[in-house]
């Protein structure tokens, strides 16, 4: 019935098969587009456009600049930095690409030991392994540190990653109530009697698993909750810190920086380097006897070629750079510089009458459409207007809880948000998704 989204909307909600198809055929052009350019705040956008309506394989590209509020480029590393791209570029011609080994053969370079010092001293732990893929790191670790007998509770909304290495562990999963502490108390109790000791237990360990920022959410993890929950029972913490770190903290230290959590109650700290940092990668920090137990027996470790070098050393110079130790103040002005935009955009939002979830603080805001006939719609005008959105839609969100997700990076300046906000806002009208009363302007 809206003509503004005349073209847009399938009108078959309840045949969800046919539902389904027909929208993915109409939304093929939301996802997968290739980019032509760094990640950067604005980046080079790759449009196909078909020929003769997808009869054949015939396309021909047109490349448009638009302003990026898809991309984890939570500091803006990714993109040429003046501290991190010439060392990047030295290492490639040192190393070179690949170093065609696992890290038992040959693939452990002097790069690869100072990245895990780096990156244990930065995350506040006393040793860390780093893989070459973050998604391989949840799913091919919590099979080592897990298995028959133990017992998994992980958070509802955990990544797919997270769920694939709980599955592939053969330990038994219970899942609580999305960040819901309360919750995770109740499954804890009717899976073990109250004050039991650990090794009297139906369970030879367990295992409770958060995030430290929920990528579909952008709602940050209520820890010192979890943690005191997970230290009655005897569990042990396992956190993925895949958004945050870099991302929130004073100094980017992520979730227990800003909540005042001890790094000593996680057990196990997992991250990537594919966020804030600006690379790839995963890492997993925790006790000397973790890593060394994990570097004996984990196949990711064992098994799989080592993290390419040019990507190491970029962890390694964006760490320097958070931290100071570049001898410039550059790091710590991302921080605060991501904060505020995270802060502004969100408020904005908000006072536009979007329903935006999320905390402050955290740069991820999804923005309920709800219909996924709003996705398609939603995405091109942004895109008309030069802004390029993510759309979150089924499997990676319930059917009827369609969203777009906005990451805002402290790359984005005062005037790229403004521009954002002002499409965001004609294109939400368009497409009905101001489900709350706008606040007047203040003149
Ligand atoms: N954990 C979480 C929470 C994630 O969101 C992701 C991917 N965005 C991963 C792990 C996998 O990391 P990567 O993309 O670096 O492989």
């Amino acid at each position: 019935k809206d003509n503004n989204l005349q073209g847009y909307a399938p009108i078959c909600l309840g045949l969800e098969d046919f539902y389904i198809r027909r929208l993915y055929h109409r939304i093929q052009d939301c996802f997968g587009r290739p980019i032509s350019s760094p990640p950067d705040a604005w980046f080079d956008l790759v449009e196909r456009v078909s020929n003769d309506n997808n009869k054949t394989l015939k396309r021909t590209t047109k490349v448009s600049r638009c302003l990026n509020l898809g991309s984890y480029n939570y500091l803006g590393f990714a993109a040429a930095d003046e501290y991190c791209t010439p060392r990047v570029i030295q290492s490639l011609k040192k190393y070179s690409a690949s170093t065609c080994s696992s890290r038992v053969d040959g693939g452990t370079t002097e790069l690869h030991s100072e990245l895990e010092e780096a990156v244990a001293h930065f995350v506040g732990k006393p040793a860390a392994l780093v893989t070459g893929m973050g998604y391989v790191t949840n799913s091919a670790i919590l099979p080592v540190l897990i298995g028959k007998g133990g017992l998994i509770i992980s958070d509802s909304l955990n990544h797919n990653s997270i769920v694939n290495g709980a599955r592939g562990s053969g330990a038994t999963i219970r899942v609580f109530q999305h960040n819901t502490p309360s919750h995770l108390e109740n499954v804890m109790r009717e899976n073990i009697a109250h004050g039991q000791p650990r090794t009297h237990r139906p369970w030879k360990k367990i295992i409770v698993v958060v995030e430290g920022i929920y990528s579909m959410e952008g709602e940050i993890c209520k820890l010192p909750e979890i943690v005191s929950v997970c230290k009655k029972y005897k569990a042990y913490v396992y956190l993925d810190e895949a958004h945050s770190i870099g991302a929130i903290g004073k100094t980017g230290r992520g979730v227990c920086e800003l909540l005042g959590v001890d790094t000593a109650d996680v057990d196990v700290m997992m991250g990537t380097f594919t966020k804030s940092f600006g690379s790839c990668g995963g890492y997993i920090a925790g006790s000397k006897e973790l890593i060394q137990y994990l570097k004996y027996t984990c196949p990711a470790h064992l098994y799989a070629t080592s993290i390419s070098p040019p990507a190491g050393q970029q962890i390694i110079s964006a760490i320097k750079v958070i931290t100071g130790e570049d001898g410039s103040s550059r790091g710590a002005q991302k921080l605060a510089q991501i904060r505020e935009n995270s802060n502004y955009f969100r408020s904005e939002l908000q006072k536009m009458g979007f329903e935006v979830l999320g905390d402050n603080d955290s740069p991820i805001m999804p923005i309920m459409l709800y219909n996924p006939a709003k996705i398609p719609a939603f995405s091109r005008e942004c895109l008309k207007r030069n802004v390029a959105v993510v759309m979150v839609g089924f499997p990676a969100s319930p059917l009827l809880l369609s969203r777009t997700r906005i990451c805002i990076s402290a790359a984005h300046t005062r005037e790229d948000m403004v521009k954002a906000l002002e499409v965001i806002s004609t294109v939400g009208d368009m497409v009905g998704i101001k489900y709350f009363p706008a606040e007047p302007k203040k003149p």
